[in-house]
């Protein structure tokens, strides 16, 4: 998570220190899956292109029946076309893609990233941290405005804040082996590129990576690590008899549920795995913390670049914790029990093709934004359902007024949004572009009248596909967060005394109770530190 949290907050011109204990990254065989939500993550941070070059595209996620081999609950990303610009997950092993985030990180900030850096002490001053970290070279004191613990399930910062976790270990372990073994030519078999196979007995999970096959199974509670002879025996059971096939790696791990009682202590945050540990089922261990890096980064830009009181970074905890505990960790348990043929709720989160691959895809999280308690993870139906505040906003197309294409998640990259879906033919009031970090929008079918001193801040929805699949009213202002979710739906009132989406943004900011900023500060911030590399 360090990685990725890195890149987005160098995209927000944030410095940063990447401090790395090894001397390498992590060869382990651990994660393989990459869903839609995190690519348009790495899309936002500048990453993507380097990351699906190196990746295998899948649009199916098969759910099998083991024992008749019948499709129970198959997830078609295909499904997600008007929603995402990557209708799809990808197959990559988590000690690749790591190196390809480090090279596109060493672009954008050369030497950010210290390997063989390890953090063994901290202490928090009233305006910075002040850690300890040893390096093949001897001890070097750090000194940081925040500190961001990305370091991992035994993360040092989480035990040396007391920060206690709770939860459980699950009594078998898992099993993670790579196979060398062609399916399809010398032995052609028709399985999706992702595979779960349930099974009382004996689930499996399959799944095809670049250069690979992997299966993951569990091994019983107490069983022995099977030997090279005894795994290839097991992947025949369900694969049959296949020709040159030889195990290229493998990994056992135990399997917890955890998440840490806090996830802020002063200056330090927690994220990824040091704030929650999650059954790896369905690919909810990586990509849950890719949530976390989605929404802190910005956070931390906009009060190092003066825009906001540090209030704004409370909501961090208040929005991502429920999301894991609650949202991935139980939909993980859920899946796990499903692949198990317990009885389980996967069937009725999975209900709809559309909501099922929103689901899958973890498109349908949407955030505690006002705190008031109202998340979710899980859509369900066929058919796409009105955006609601906290939702993550569908990534679709505008034109602008030289006809170029602008996608809501480019368009907010940087920036709050309010968007005004009004008629562009009565000329709407706007107010101006003069809060730092918030612009505002006029989007309408109405291509702006030249003559309204809109052209340059409208954007045309041809036969209101925005507004339809966003299901409001027109007359409604949606206040979008860098992260591409709503902060706010607010109705637009022209003749109202105060702009209604300035008013959120300030709330949003700590500044509610004026309705101006102090000017951008236009300092040089502290570099921010964070231990951990994926
Ligand atoms: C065997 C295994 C299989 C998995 N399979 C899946 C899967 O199929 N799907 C899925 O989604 N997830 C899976 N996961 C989970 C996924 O790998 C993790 O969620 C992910 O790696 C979390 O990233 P992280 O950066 O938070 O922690 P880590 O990847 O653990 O990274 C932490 C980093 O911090 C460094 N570090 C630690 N302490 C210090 C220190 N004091 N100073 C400096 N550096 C330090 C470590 O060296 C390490 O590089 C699996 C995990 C394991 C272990």
């Amino acid at each position: 998570m360090g990685l990725v949290t890195a890149l987005g907050l160098v995209r927000y011109g944030v410095p940063v220190v990447v401090l790395e204990e090894d001397e390498r990254l992590s060869l382990d065989t651990k994660a393989g899956t990459v869903l839609t939500r995190t690519l348009e993550v790495l899309h936002r941070y500048g990453a993507l292109p380097e990351v699906l070059s190196a990746s295998l595209r899948i649009d199916e996620i098969g759910e099998l029946d083991r024992a008749t081999n019948r499709s129970t609950l198959s997830v078609r990303t295909g499904e997600l076309v008007d929603d995402t610009r990557f209708p799809f997950v990808i197959n990559i092993p988590q000690h690749e893609l790591e190196p390809v985030l480090r090279l596109v990180l060493e672009r954008a900030a050369p030497g950010a990233l210290c390997m063989s850096h390890r953090l063994v002490g901290l202490a928090e001053e009233d305006d910075r941290v002040r850690l300890q970290v040893e390096t093949a070279g001897g001890s070097r004191e750090i000194e940081a405005r925040y500190l961001l613990a990305c370091d991992g399930g035994r993360s040092f910062v989480r035990e040396t804040l007391g920060i206690g976790v709770e939860g459980k270990t699950l009594p078998e372990r898992y099993m993670l082996v790579d196979l060398r073994v062609d399916l399809d030519v010398e032995n052609p078999r028709d399985y999706p590129y992702l595979a779960y196979f349930g099974d009382p007995q004996e689930w499996m999970i399959l799944v095809r990576q670049p250069h690979c096959w992997r299966f993951l199974f569990p091994l019983a509670e107490g069983a022995p690590a099977p030997t090279r002879e005894e795994l290839a025996k097991k992947a025949q059971r369900f694969i049959g008899d296949v020709h040159d096939m030889e195990v290229i790696g493998s990994n056992i791990y135990s399997v917890h549920h955890r998440v840490a009682s806090r996830w802020r202590a002063g200056r330090a945050f927690l994220m990824g795995d040091a704030a929650h540990l999650i059954t790896p089922m369905w690919a909810l261990g990586l990509n849950t913390g890719v949530l976390d890096a989605s929404n802190l980064p910005w956070r931390l830009a906009w009060v190092v670049r003066g825009w906001a009181e540090e209030s704004l970074l409370d909501a961090y905890e208040q929005e991502q914790a429920p999301v894991a505990t609650r949202g991935s960790g139980q939909m993980a348990e859920a899946a796990r029990a499903n692949m198990g043929r317990e009885v389980g709720p996967v069937a009725a989160m999975s209900e709809g093709a559309w909501g099922n691959a929103f689901t899958r895809a973890l498109l349908g999280v949407s955030l505690d934004v006002d705190g008031t308690g109202d998340w979710s993870m899980v859509e369900t139906g066929t058919v796409p359902t009105p955006v609601r505040a906290g939702d993550r906003a569908p990534d679709l197309p505008l034109f602008g007024s030289h006809g170029t294409t602008v996608h809501l998640h480019d368009l907010v990259a940087d920036s709050f949004v309010a968007l005004y879906f009004t008629d562009a033919r009565h000329r709407p009031r706007l107010p101006a572009d003069d809060v730092p970090g918030l612009r505002h929008m006029v989007v309408s079918r109405w291509d702006a009248p030249h003559d309204s001193g809109l052209r340059e801040r409208a954007l045309f929805d041809p036969g209101e596909r925005v507004r339809a699949r966003f299901g409001f009213d027109l007359d409604t202002i949606v206040l979008l967060r860098p992260d591409a979710h709503v902060a706010a739906l607010l109705p637009y009132e022209p003749d109202a005394e105060q702009d209604a989406a300035v008013l959120a943004y300030l709330r949003l900011v700590g500044r509610g109770g004026s309705a101006t900023v102090s000017p951008e500060r236009n300092q040089t911030p502290e570099a921010l530190l964070m231990g951990g590399t994926s």
